[in-house]
């Protein structure tokens, strides 16, 4: 293996217009939020945000912010100060990061777009579909700012997803209305949620399709791209502009394809990211895979704004199986099935586990996972220890020999 291999990152050109839309998306909430107009709904990354949409809420997503906290390297330094209020450092750094983040007055908003602050919320709605954390965290937001704090809660750990889960998620969904309309001063209006599902139906198809790209040998893009690439299908699905974006990139994509261009030059191994980013060194992992010719081609992390259920002629129904229909709510036996079927179609040559100290919800190597994938799919694993934004957690140097033994190895399996 040559350590001294040098190979610069392959750029997505429409990249530019992703950061065009990311920044948009942020300058239209930060003037809401000053004149007070629309009301601005903060919401977790997997919650109801077409049913806030649809009530005319703009919408923020704290995770998303907190993701910027990690990539920007800013979250280790915030996360004591929240946890010297009592927020536990093993729980969620989405959450550490965050408030420490709001405690000490700072944001990477103000230097990406000289904005101050995040916007101030008029009501907070989280969905536990993915944990508890987001509901404690919106709690503790609820307090500081004296709004509403409405939400779902899901049953975890879901084998198949039946009937009485639907109409129970259908029934929680319809009980937060009232509310959602006392602070928006908007009456519920069923066919603007029809069109805002059936727009983010729209955007959610190209978002797999974008995905599905990873599946061509060579892939013509990364885990570490899809992670930057996705902020749309999280903060602005259900709108045209996210739907036109990846229309865009989609076209990028199967260009590249046809051409054969690698996003990893050389593409010699096809990996499988299982868990978070590691948000503060994607540019180091990155750029490691590189070096090492191998393309995480696929990720359960960026599938998860994959929503097929999405129905706009039963926009309850459809949100509701959608967000109970995810991996992160799933049992090991539906997870292992779904890798399975990743890996009949990513045909990837082995499985990267992240296991993120803080997020226990989304870390599924705990519990044999890895040694049952490897039994029954005949596929290396590797698990790297670390975390989504808390770099105390992660030792580089402990995951680059690892990883670099685990390529090692995979070289040695070939004929
Ligand atoms: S799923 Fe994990 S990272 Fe996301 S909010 Fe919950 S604990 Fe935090």
């Amino acid at each position: 293996m040559n350590e001294n291999r040098q190979v610069a990152r392959k750029a997505i050109e429409t990249a530019r217009q992703c950061r065009e839309l990311m920044a948009a998306h942020f300058l239209e909430l930060d003037e809401a939020a000053k004149r007070g107009s629309p009301k601005i709904a903060w919401c977790t990354s997997v919650g109801p945000a077409e049913l806030l949409r649809a009530m005319g809420f703009l919408v923020y997503f704290p995770e998303n912010h907190s993701a910027l906290l990690g990539a920007t390297r800013m979250a280790t330094d915030l996360i004591p100060t929240a946890n010297a209020i009592g927020y536990s450092p093993d729980i969620c750094s989405y959450l550490t990061a965050d408030i420490g983040a709001y405690l000490t007055r700072q944001t990477p908003l103000q230097k990406a777009y000289n904005i101050e602050s995040p916007p101030r919320p008029d009501v907070l709605v989280f969905n536990t579909n993915q944990c508890r954390d987001v509901q404690d965290w919106f709690a503790w937001y609820g307090r500081e700012f004296q709004v509403p704090v409405v939400g779902i809660t899901t049953q975890r750990g879901v084998g198949p997803v039946m009937k009485s889960h639907i109409e129970d998620q259908v029934a929680q969904m319809k009980a937060m209305i009232p509310t959602l309309e006392e602070v928006s001063g908007e009456k519920f209006d069923p066919d603007r949620l029809k069109e805002t599902v059936a727009e983010s139906l729209a955007t959610t198809r190209l978002w797999r399709d974008v995905l599905e790209t990873g599946a061509a040998r060579p892939s013509p893009l990364t885990f570490f791209d899809a992670t930057i690439l996705m902020g749309p299908a999280v903060v602005a699905r259900g709108t045209r502009e996210a739907t036109e974006y990846y229309q865009v990139l989609l076209a990028e994509l199967k260009q590249k394809t046809a051409t054969g261009e690698a996003a990893v030059e050389g593409e010699r191994f096809r990996l499988y990211w299982e868990g978070m980013p590691v948000w503060g060194k994607l540019r180091p992992l990155s750029e490691l895979m590189l070096r090492l010719q191998a393309c995480i081609v696929a990720s359960t992390y960026c599938n998860s704004w994959i929503f097929d259920a999405f129905d706009p002629d039963h926009p309850f129904e459809g949100l509701a199986r959608a967000y109970i229909e995810l991996f992160i709510v799933r049992n090991d036996d539906y997870k292992e099935e779904y890798i399975r079927n990743m890996h009949e179609f990513f045909r990837f040559d082995g499985l990267l586990f992240h296991d993120a100290k803080t997020c226990p919800n989304n870390t599924n190597s705990r519990y044999g996972m890895p040694q049952r994938l490897t039994e029954k799919l005949g596929l290396p694993t590797l698990t790297i220890h670390g975390d989504l934004n808390d770099l105390r957690c992660y030792s580089e140097e402990q995951a680059v020999t690892n990883i670099e033994a685990f390529i090692e190895q995979l070289a040695e399996r070939r004929p």
